[in-house]
């Protein structure tokens, strides 16, 4: 009864309201109800373009339908019926008429652009009768008949759910029988032959006929394009990109223009500026004869739009002069799509179009010099996370100079990618998963190869163009790309990959290099090398530094990290773990001599032997540092992390150490935690062997002065004699309480003074503590009055402990939180801004309420993460810190939350 009064309302509730739209009744300010496309379609209409009539069912009737058991309500029904009646009087048409049919597209379109995810069906309208119509009508029976052989395969296998390679045979078995080699090829009858097969094959398969009702046509494609907004790629792109919140896909119904009626007719794809460099110049494809599934399905391989210039100046003159319009208007760089029937042109769709991360900062930093936009909107343009695509490899020029190119596709989104080859989606995903690097080889992708794709450390396709769907996806992925690479024969059954012109063949896991930059590829792994950034990143980063509040430093424990992070724009680091100096080369041996001590007497003998390594690494870092602050974090990890657990690695180490196997079972058994992250770990490690922190301290403030004092010569940094500037800060783990905090600290300070006091030096550093442990948090008032000068939290482990999941086990189940919404996102990856947020909130409060100008930074992963570093600005941070590739990330996303604040 209940549910019937629920349903009753619903119905109720679509009466007093709209829910279709003509395209003359929106604008671009409604995406939420009409979509990116349908709102741009209403924006192009008012702008005067020539967009064929049509309207839009608006997102809200995707939410009501899938509310309403996946039924439309009859009150809506009757809008559309209205919205449709006033199509046809415009058109002076009607939907599937015998003599004059009225044919249209319907088209899905999400308030965030989905490219290729949902469902699409073309030429509706058409049945034996109106194919007649038609064919009388326009006197062109071929493309009456290729039309409908169109509506046929599409609805068959989007609405009737049937394979597309049930069409695809019949399709290739006349082609063949005929000597076809592309579509356009076919003549009227080849076309009515497949037209009968198609109809005879939806019979046997789905025991019905294609429905010859158009009415009952479009309501079908309507629920068809409702139910892909839940389709499983729609699902995993929404999942992919993180887009939430929305609550449904509109539909677009739009009369048909025909790019299929001949050579004076056309489709095509084109960017207003190349997607792929940025440079701001036409750029596009189009095929002649064809409907636009032809472009972007990579069946024939498409022109360049310059070539239309000389086929045909006057159309290529006034597309030119509507794309200029549009981007100027939008002051964006737009994807349009034509076609041209009949030698008379029509927009289909614009949008901001898809870019790579090289594009988006070339068109953002020439539209500020274009007065087009201003440097705070150009810095608002670009997703700090498609940096990422920036910092990737490129390869080694002395070893690309070895490497013969074998074969060369299209340049579809840049980097360089080194892998074994997979011929399929799942073996990419598996392979993956499994740790290989490897690179997808397809003949085409489909939206179904979106896990693989998203896997894969490269992609290479055999057929297609800029804008097929390979292209179009690694470049949104930031995944290195070659497509259209037609010297490729790929057999995806036998596994095997021939290249032509070379009579190459290679097989499944074989090595092969991709440069997507330059779209070639190479037989072998080539040495990749870190890229260099400069030019107009350098300009955009230089206007990010200008407008930011905080600060951005690193994570780094070696000088190569360190110098990486500098020449990225990292202002000091933010966090050294010194355990990762621990394992390298002879260390491990000592700290392993140093655990298995039996007193402190040979305990203090093992570190001594430490002392000098770790000396050394810091003087590198703070010399790479030149300056800037350094936070050197004393050990964290527990003892056991450096004891092996295998028992043949236990008895090589007592072979090694010379001591029993037993003595070192003991003490691996002794040393054993069940809970280690809540062990014997961090300060307590100093609180119970105080003498492992003395020996780094003294290692630290023994750097501090060599760096002063400018004497070694060991450095690869410019070592030179005379003072240098040094910002050490020594950090704390671990601190829950007042008085682990103050007995340590005042162990430090001993060591130091007395050192600088021998030394004869003065030299300000810092002691502070990492914010890890929630009790910290909560007294953090203490802490500050107990001495600490400095807070970074470490947001890992306050995670960890604050919303009690465990870093190393919980991520299996976080997946199904956040597909539930529990979380937005996985909170070791955004921070939990309402629950470990709130723990920060309270520290930093506590903690300036006693030291005003304390210092507070950021070092768990969070550090790079956009959506954090925005709230670090908000809180009030000083700095955030982050790996040294997330640097430039951190520093944009920081411009972008003073921008937005000072907007606020
Ligand atoms: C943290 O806990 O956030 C942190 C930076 O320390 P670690 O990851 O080394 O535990
Ligand atoms: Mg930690």
């Amino acid at each position: 009864m209940f549910i019937l009064l629920m349903l009753k309302k619903k119905i109720k509730m679509a009466k007093n309201k709209k829910y279709v739209y003509a395209f003359e009744e929106g604008d671009k300010s409604m995406k939420e109800i009409l979509g990116g496309k349908g709102a741009n379609l209403a924006e192009m209409k008012n702008l005067g373009i020539n967009v064929p009539p049509g309207f839009t069912v608006s997102t809200e009737v995707c939410d009501i339908y899938y509310k309403n058991k996946k039924t439309l309500p009859n009150e809506i029904k009757k809008q559309i019926d209205t919205k449709l009646f006033d199509l046809q009087k415009k058109m002076d048409k009607k939907l599937g008429d015998a003599s004059d049919p009225l044919l249209v597209s319907v088209r899905s379109g999400a308030a965030s652009s989905m490219p290729g995810m949902m469902d699409t069906i073309l030429n509706l309208g058409l049945n034996d009768k109106s194919v007649v119509g038609l064919s009388q009508k326009t006197g062109n029976s071929r493309f009456a008949w290729d039309s409908y052989r169109r509506l046929i395969q599409m609805f068959g296998s989007v609405v009737m759910e049937m394979e597309h390679s049930d069409f695809e045979h019949i399709l290739e078995n006349v082609k063949d029988t005929v000597g076809a080699k592309y579509d356009t090829d076919l003549t009227t009858e080849n076309l009515q032959e497949i037209v009968t097969k198609y109809k005879e094959k939806i019979k046997k398969v789905k025991g019905i006929d294609f429905p010859q009702d158009p009415i009952k046509q479009l309501y079908a494609a309507m629920n068809a394009v409702f139910n892909s907004w839940n389709n499983y790629r729609a699902i995993r792109y929404r999942e992919i990109n993180n887009i939430k919140g929305l609550i449904g896909t509109a539909v677009n119904i739009q009369a048909m223009v025909f790019g299929n009626l001949g050579e004076t007719s056309g489709t095509g794809v084109c960017f207003t500026r190349n997607p792929s460099t940025g440079e701001a110049k036409f750029y596009g494809e189009y095929l002649m004869n064809a409907q636009g599934e032809d472009v972007v399905a990579g069946i024939r391989t498409p022109l360049p739009v310059s070539s239309l210039q000389k086929s045909n100046p006057k159309i290529y003159k006034e597309l030119v002069t509507i794309c200029n319009k549009v981007e100027k208007h939008y002051r964006d760089m737009q994807d349009m799509e034509f076609t041209i029937q009949d030698g008379k042109l029509y927009i289909l769709q614009a949008r901001s179009g898809k870019r790579t991360a090289t594009a988006a900062v070339r068109i953002a930093v020439e539209m500020v010099a274009e007065k087009l936009i201003t440097k705070e909107e150009a810095i608002l343009r670009i997703d700090p996370n498609q940096l990422n695509q920036l910092l990737h490899k490129q390869f080694d020029l002395i070893a690309l100079n070895r490497a013969e190119v074998v074969a060369l596709g299209l340049p579809a989104s840049p980097g360089a990618a080194v892998g074994e080859i997979v011929f399929t989606a799942s073996d990419a995903f598996e392979k993956t998963k499994a740790g290989l690097d490897v690179i997808l080889v397809r003949t085409e992708t489909s939206p179904e190869d979106i896990d693989g794709m998203h896997s894969a450390k490269g992609i290479l396709t055999a057929r297609g163009g800029m804008t097929s769907h390979a292209a179009v996806v690694a470049r949104g992925m930031g995944t290195c790309c070659v497509a259209g690479c037609s010297d490729l024969i790929i057999d995806e059954k036998t596994k095997k990959l021939t290249i032509k012109e070379k009579g190459i063949t290679l097989k499944e896991g074989d090595f092969i290099s991709l440069d997507g930059s330059l779209g070639k590829v190479y037989v072998g792994k080539i040495a990749t090398v870190d890229p260099k950034l400069s030019g107009n990143f350098g300009k955009l980063m230089s206007w990010a530094d200008s407008v930011r509040k905080i600060g951005v430093r690193t994570n780094a424990d070696t000088p190569t990290d360190a110098s990486v992070a500098r020449s990225f724009g990292a202002e000091g680091i933010g966090l050294c773990r010194t355990e990762h100096m621990f394992f390298e080369g002879n260390r491990i041996k000592a700290v392993r001599e140093m655990i298995l001590a039996g007193d402190l007497e040979s305990r203090k003998k093992a570190l001594n032997k430490l002392l000098p390594y770790q000396k050394e690494d810091f003087v590198e870092l703070f010399r790479t540092m030149d300056g800037f602050p350094v936070t050197v974090r004393l050990l964290d990890p527990p003892l056991h992390e450096f004891l092996p657990k295998e028992k043949k690695d236990i008895e090589e180490l007592a072979r090694e150490m010379k001591v029993e196997v037993k003595t070192l079972t003991d003490k691996i058994s002794d040393l054993h935690e069940f809970n280690p992250m809540l062990g014997h770990r961090g300060c307590r490690l100093a609180i119970t062997f105080p003498e492992i922190y003395d020996m780094q301290v003294t290692a630290i403030v023994e750097a501090i002065i060599e760096v002063y004092k400018g004497k070694s010569k060991s450095s690869s940094a410019k070592a030179t004699a005379g003072q240098r500037k040094i910002a050490p800060e020594i950090m704390i783990p671990l601190v829950a309480t007042t008085k682990e905090f103050e007995i340590i600290k005042n162990r430090i300070v001993e060591i130091v003074e007395s050192k600088l006091k021998s030394a004869k030096i003065k030299v300000a550093y810092k002691v502070g503590t990492m914010i890890e442990v929630p009790r910290a948090a909560l007294v953090a008032d203490k802490i500050v009055e107990a001495g600490a000068e400095f807070f970074s939290f470490g947001t890992n482990d306050l995670t960890q402990m604050g919303v009690g999941l465990s870093r190393d086990d919980s991520g299996k189940f976080l997946k199904e939180y956040v597909k539930q919404n529990i979380f937005d996102q996985d909170p070791f990856e955004v921070l939990d801004q309402e629950g470990v947020g709130e723990l920060i909130r309270i520290a930093i409060k506590k903690g300036r309420g006693v030291k005003k100008d304390l210092k507070v930074g950021i070092c768990g992963e969070h550090g790079g993460e956009p959506k954090t570093v925005e709230f670090c600005h908000n809180e009030g941070f000083n700095y955030v810190s982050c790996s040294p590739f997330r640097v430039p990330i951190a520093r944009l996303a920081a411009a972008q939350a003073a921008i937005k604040n000072k907007k606020k």
